[in-house]
């Protein structure tokens, strides 16, 4: 029995042509992440803490 039939040939590594470019505003004393996919971030006290919830959306896709 052949057990390696595991070639990998994938071309969709961006799946769906949405683009995901994300940046972070403040909103008075908070700080939201916002994608130009129209998501948003809730708002956090830290911009760092933003940043990162743009970063895992990012990822997330
Ligand atoms: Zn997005």
């Amino acid at each position: 029995m052949a057990l390696t039939s595991a070639q990998q040939d994938g071309p969709e590594h961006n799946r769906s042509g949405q683009e995901h470019r994300t940046s972070t505003t403040e909103q008075g004393r908070f700080c939201v992440a916002r994608c130009t996919c129209g998501w948003r971030g809730p708002a956090r006290r830290a911009r760092s803490q933003a940043r990162t919830d743009a970063e895992t959306h990012e990822a997330a896709g």
